[in-house]
């Protein structure tokens, strides 16, 4: 594995992507998705310059995020947590992550500003969707937007920046276009009709085999892992 070259390769994908939507390759943001590398592989990340890192697993990330030097130091890069995520496992999340990517229920929203308070911090938020309306996944139906979004939107201390979804699993990310078409509207609408911030106009949307597409329909952080440890 070349981590450097994997990274340059990432960031050039990135680039042409925007390039083909006419958006500033600035207004995307690499988000490495560590939940498969080691303490010793995240460094080289943060040496490489990747100044955003996102684990999927509270266990996982509380055994080795410690083990990274980088994390711990004054001009560590944003956390991000990413995955399914247990009433239960907030708080110790919130004493590590800067954003949360993966709120799906207005239980672990209000479980969020509930220990956000006893903490003392701010957080910010993706709401996730099930733009598929897939069984096993997680996520709001879109049906339910503004209903979730008007009771999110008034819970102290969380911060709505976006929107997050999952494609489906596909071969192909032509097949993924639709959803990530599907979040972006969904976006816009929710800003239009007062039902969420006009600041809130972040998508998280765009993983390994679908970041290109997911940039052409307007993601602004893409969640990569395999493309850079391959
Ligand atoms: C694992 C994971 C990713 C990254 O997936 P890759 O295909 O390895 O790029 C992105 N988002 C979530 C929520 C994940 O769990």
């Amino acid at each position: 594995m070349d981590l450097k070259a994997n990274l340059k390769k990432v960031r050039a994908r990135i680039a042409n992507a925007c390039l083909r939507a006419s958006r500033a390759p600035t207004s995307v943001t690499l988000i490495a998705v560590t939940k498969n590398v080691d303490a010793a592989t995240i460094q080289a990340l943060i040496d490489a310059g990747v100044r955003h890192i996102a684990e999927n697993r509270q266990q996982v990330a509380t055994e080795k995020l410690p083990q990274v030097p980088g994390l711990n130091a004054a001009k560590r890069p944003m956390l991000h947590f990413i995955g399914p995520l247990q009433r239960n496992k907030v708080k110790r999340v919130l004493s590590r992550f800067d954003v949360i990517h993966s709120v799906d229920s207005l239980e672990l929203a209000h479980e969020i500003g509930k220990q956000a308070a006893e903490l003392e911090r701010e957080i910010g938020i993706f709401v996730e969707f099930n733009v598929a309306g897939e069984e096993q996944k997680h996520g709001f139906e879109v049906a339910a937007a503004t209903e979730a979004l008007a009771e999110i939107t008034k819970i102290p201390r969380l911060h709505v920046l976006g929107l997050m979804c999952m494609a489906p699993y596909s071969d192909n990310a032509e097949a993924a276009r639709p959803y990530f078409k599907a979040l972006a509207d969904l976006s816009r609408e929710l800003r239009e009709g007062g039902h969420m911030p006009a600041g809130a106009d972040r998508l998280s949307m765009g993983m390994s085999g679908d970041f290109e597409v997911a940039i052409e329909e307007g993601a602004t952080h893409v969640r990569i892992g395999s493309a850079l440890f391959e």
